[in-house]
Order: C-alpha cells, then sequence, then structure tokens
C-alpha cells in the first residue's frame, strides 16, 4: 500500500510517499523558519500563503524521488488538526482534489497522532502497548498507546507546552526563534545547578504538566539580574531552565510506565529532538528496566512521513474520509470526526 501524504499543520510545508506505513519512499519537507524568524514566531496569514505557493512543487519533488507517479498512489493522507486553520486548509484542500481527481481513498490524520507514529518508521519491532511522552511546540502530553489508532490521555499540560516554554525563555534571553535547538546546544556548556528554577509536579499522583511558572521563574530572574547589576550566564540560565522541564517530563513519564503496567517509552514532537532529554529519560529508563524508543530528529519535528505511518493504520482499520473532510485546528487526540 502506497500513501502519499501532506502536512501543512504549521510552517512546514512536507509530503511523503510512505509504503505500507513504515517505509519512507521520500520524505519533502519545506521549512519556513527563515521566513518567520523575523518575527519571533510563526505568523498563520504568511504560512497559509507561504503554503499555496510550495505544495505543488513539494509534491512533485516527493514523487520524483519516490520514483513514482499519481498514478502508483494507493491513498492520499493529510493532517486535518490540530493546527492554524489557513494552513491546514492548504493541505487538505490539497488531498481533496487529489483524492476525487485520481478516484482513491482519503484518510485525515491527527498531527499528535503522526508525531507518536514517527516511532514507527525507524524502530521496526515496535508495537503498542507503549507511554508515549508527547512534546512539541504546541502540546506536552503523556499518552498510554494501547493499540494502533487507540490512545488514552493520562496527563496533559495546563498552560504553556514544553516547546512553547523553551521558545518564551529563548525569546527572552535574545536567543531567536525556534528556541528550542538553541537552548539545548546551550546547556551542553551551561552549569544546570546554576540557578534553582522551580520543578511543577501540581498535586500528588497527576500526570498533568504546567510550565508557565518555570517561564515566569526565568523572566523574573532574568529583570532582578538586571536591576541588581548581576552578570547573567545566558549558557547557565539555559541549562537550569532545561533541567528543571527535563527533570519533570522523565519522572512523571516512568511513574505513568510503572502506573500503567507497560515496559516501553516512546518519546515524540519537536522537543523529543533535545538531548538533556533523550539522555536523562535513557538513564532513568535503564534504571528502572524500561526500553526507550525515539525518532531521529528529523523525524521528531514536522514532516509528512509521520501522518504517512499513522494513516496507514487507518488505512487498515477501514477508517475513510469523504469530500466533506474539513480542517479542525482543536482536533484533540483519539477524536474521529468524520
Ligand atoms: P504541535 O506539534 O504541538 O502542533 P509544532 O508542530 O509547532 O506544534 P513541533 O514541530 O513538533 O511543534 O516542534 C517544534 C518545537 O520543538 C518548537 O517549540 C521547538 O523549539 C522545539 N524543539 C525543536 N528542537 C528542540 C530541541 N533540540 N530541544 C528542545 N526543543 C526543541
Ligand atoms: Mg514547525
Ligand atoms: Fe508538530
Amino acid at each position: 500500500i502506497i500513501t502519499l501524504a501532506i502536512e501543512t499543520s504549521c510552517d512546514e510545508t512536507s509530503v511523503a510517499i510512505v509504503k505500507n506505513g513504515r517505509e519512507v519512499l521520500s520524505n519533502i519537507i519545506s521549512s519556513q523558519i527563515e521566513i518567520h524568524k523575523k518575527f519571533g514566531g510563526v505568523v498563520p496569514e504568511v504560512a497559509s500563503r507561504k503554503h499555496i505557493e510550495n505544495i505543488n512543487i513539494i509534491i512533485q519533488q516527493a514523487l520524483d524521488e519516490a520514483d513514482i507517479t499519481f498514478d502508483d498512489i494507493d491513498n492520499i493522507s493529510v493532517t486535518y488538526g490540530p493546527g492554524l486553520v489557513g494552513a491546514l486548509l492548504v493541505g487538505v484542500s490539497t488531498a481533496k482534489a487529489i483524492a476525487f481527481g485520481k478516484g482513491i481513498p482519503l484518510i485525515g490524520v491527527n498531527h499528535i497522532e503522526g508525531h507518536i507514529c514517527a516511532n514507527f518508521i525507524e524502530h521496526k519491532e515496535l508495537t503498542p502497548p507503549f507511554i508515549c511522552l508527547v512534546v512539541s511546540g504546541g502540546h506536552t502530553h503523556l499518552v498510554l498507546v494501547k493499540d494502533y489508532g487507540e490512545y488514552e490521555v493520562i496527563g496533559k499540560a495546563r498552560d504553556d507546552a514544553a516547546g512553547e516554554a523553551f521558545d518564551k525563555v529563548a525569546r527572552a534571553l535574545g536567543l531567536g526563534y525556534p528556541g528550542g535547538p538553541i537552548i539545548d546546544k546551550l546547556a551542553k556548556v551551561g552549569n544546570k545547578n546554576a540557578v534553582d528554577f522551580p520543578r511543577v509536579y501540581l498535586d500528588d499522583g497527576s500526570f498533568d504538566f504546567s510550565f508557565s511558572g518555570l517561564k515566569s521563574a526565568v523572566l523574573n530572574y532574568l529583570n532582578n539580574s538586571k536591576q541588581k547589576g548581576i552578570e547573567i550566564v545566558v549558557e547557565d540560565v539555559a541549562a537550569s531552565f532545561q533541567q528543571s522541564v527535563i527533570e519533570v517530563l522523565v519522572d512523571k513519564t516512568i511513574k505513568a510506565a510503572k502506573n500503567k503496567k507497560v515496559n516501553i517509552v516512546a518519546l515524540a514532537g519537536g522537543v523529543a529532538a533535545n538531548e538533556g532529554l533523550r539522555n536523562l529519560m535513557s538513564r532513568r529508563c535503564a534504571e528502572e528496566g524500561l526500553k526507550l524508543r525515539y525518532p531521529s530528529k528529523k523525524l521528531c519535528t514536522d514532516n509528512a512521513a509521520m501522518i504517512g505511518c499513522a494513516a496507514y493504520y487507518d488505512y487498515l482499520r477501514g477508517y475513510r474520509a469523504d469530500l466533506t473532510l474539513n480542517a479542525i485546528p482543536n482536533l484533540k487526540l483519539g477524536e474521529k470526526k468524520y
């Protein structure tokens, strides 16, 4: 089964050709980061316009690299939420046009489900059940993956997502956008014990997260230091902030695995590219006898291959969208709206 997958939920225009869910024949990712950088974040209207300019070119590149034509495609899959409505609509409209024109099935995919499924691509032996920590630009979820396409969200961010916290702290430090990769790099040379930022665990036994208090603590620290004329060591602030985030993420993930009695842990989403997180999670999982899986960095951030993988399992389960498929900006994981 050959799937053409389209991802346009945010600022990456991506098209992939995926065979039987786990074999990636091509995965073209055109990032708009350079354009949005000067605004310090993604400008939705600009993102939509760039997707429109790029999408047909990227589709052709994906077909060419996989060395196939439209006639070889068995189904079309597309991210229909969550994300920016105008950006999503470009992918959804394009996918519907191809499905209609070629008379092939259309499958709508949840973007967060895509992030989780990125793990299946490089870990051929990975099968549910497992616990997945989804940490992306807009979401922080602890998910029990019960089976393909079956998810139980056991905890989520009550305020800022993990990636959002990285981006906002980086912005306060004047480091540019997106902040996650830059903080990750600086943290390697900084002292993680330099500043004692809070670890927010919320009530006992909760698997929810809250990172807005930590973000405020960093902003207060920076303001106070400036007022008092204390030197700010950017590497130390980055390392200390990152340590606060990852300790909580790791603790709660390990606890969730034990609570749900599963012995595999997976990471997903852009922040899963964070080396501090990967290292601490590896160490703790090894101590606890848990297996850890995470995608390579390219498959952690937005890409269409992960959408094609998720779509394959939906396809096997018989899900088909029709031409009324619409973008759903706040689509929840586990929700099927068509
Ligand atoms: P969502 O998936 O929730 O809709 P998104 O698609 O914008 O949001 P992703 O592409 O999954 O998010 O991830 C982007 C986020 O990952 C950004 O917040 C970015 O700062 C963060 N990120 C990327 N690399 C790293 C890293 N090495 N360390 C920490 N954060 C990182
Ligand atoms: Mg992006
Ligand atoms: Fe994403």
